[in-house]
């Protein structure tokens, strides 16, 4: 039987209650059956660690991860706490650390659940945004002078590098040959930048050549907002900077349905280290501790770190018991309109991988 090593790291805020939620869905999934087995390390680390040491992780945290086959994330963020801490203090810090290079977002409106596309037929939302995760506008490359003076000054320098940008491309083109569609759509903003994101363009353009079966096209990032929200079906795999996507994937989101069920990957492609995943949305400081926390963004995020581990038929299996859980109305938490807790969401999903239920089809 193989044994992976999973690190759970719940962080702040509601991370403290999806990511438990994750770790029984898994247990479960790993008891009704014999071909694998989890051990999961605890890692307190977040807003009340740094409380404590004055650091959101310890000096050697990267170290402590190192040997884990895969690290499930909650989120970082306190309201005491600047969020340029904790976010560069935790979680950019892994990513970096291991150079997590590319940042996977699925979106699709999973069944049962009612998005806010009224015109959009069943299966027409589809995409996997994929997002650059190590440079461009997060680079952490600027700085402050004259601070507090009338002539203060202050730069966030986006950097690009060519090794970066090609390795992203070949992954978002090679992402998209993966899929039925075989669909690419490069995002851009290279009429107003016309430095690093002509490069970039220049670079997509060279790495197309060596993928003739995949079908691209460019939209600018403006555009590509109103294409998401009109001609949906029209887009399948989409790669784009670190900012750019950060923001097109809350949208993508909210479009399928809730922050709560959206998941994210961070990919290091190559596997020299563990890659992390975790629900991409934040601690949720308003709904903490009340168990009103969704945890199916958390949930899909195990499908992917699955994936990832090379368990596909595991994975399917999750999936689909996700999706007979959304399917049903009477489970659904308050960001969905429904009355049901993190607690029921997860028994339910529980329960499914432990005896598995057909896939529900759309109306
Ligand atoms: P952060 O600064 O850590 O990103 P935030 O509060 O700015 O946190 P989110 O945590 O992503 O942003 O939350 C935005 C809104 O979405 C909040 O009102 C929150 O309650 C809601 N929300 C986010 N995630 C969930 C979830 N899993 N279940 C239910 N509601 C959620």
């Amino acid at each position: 039987m193989k044994t992976y090593r999973i690190a759970c790291i719940p962080g702040d805020g509601i991370g403290q209650e999806v990511v438990p939620a994750g770790q029984a869905v898994l247990e479960a999934l790993a008891a009704s059956q014999s071909a694998f087995r989890f051990v999961f390390t605890p890692f307190d680390w977040g807003g009340d660690y740094y409380r404590r040491h004055g650091r959101m992780m310890p000096v050697d945290g990267l170290e402590q991860l190192r040997g884990q086959d895969a690290i499930l994330f909650g989120s970082a963020g306190d309201p005491d706490i600047a969020d340029h801490i904790t976010l560069w203090g935790l979680r950019l810090k892994i990513c970096q650390g291991f150079d997590q290079y590319a940042n996977v977002r699925p979106t699709r409106i999973l069944p049962g659940i009612d998005g806010p596309l009224k015109r959009c037929p069943p299966g027409a939302l589809d995409w996997v945004i994929v997002r650059e995760n190590s440079e461009g506008e997060y680079a952490g490359v600027g700085g402050r002078v004259h601070q507090g003076q009338p002539i203060e000054a202050a730069t966030d320098v986006s950097v690009m590098t060519r090794a970066g940008v090609l390795r992203i491309m070949r992954f978002a083109f090679r992402l998209a040959q993966s899929r039925p569609r075989k669909l690419l759509t490069v995002v851009t903003k290279s009429n107003a930048q016309r430095h690093a994101m002509v490069m970039w363009d220049e670079i997509a353009q060279e790495v197309s050549r060596e993928f003739p079966d995949v079908r691209w096209d460019k939209e600018l990032v403006d555009a590509c907002t109103a294409r998401m929200v009109n001609r949906p079906a029209s887009l399948d795999t989409l790669v784009a900077t670190n900012l750019h996507a950060d923001i097109l994937s809350d949208l993508a989101a909210a479009l399928a349905g809730s922050l709560g069920i959206a998941p994210t990957g961070n990919i290091d492609p190559e596997r020299r280290y563990p890659s992390m995943f975790e629900p991409i949305h934040g601690s949720a400081f308003d709904i903490m501790g009340q168990g009103l926390a969704n945890p199916v963004g958390t949930f899909w995020s195990c499908v992917m770190l699955l994936e990832h581990l090379g368990e596909a038929a595991a994975a399917a299996r999750l999936m689909a018991a996700i999706e007979s859980v959304t399917a049903d109305p009477a489970l659904h938490t308050r960001d969905l309109g429904g009355q049901a807790r993190t607690a029921d969401v997860t028994r339910a999903v529980c329960a499914r991988v432990a005896a598995p239920q057909p896939v529900p089809q759309p109306a």
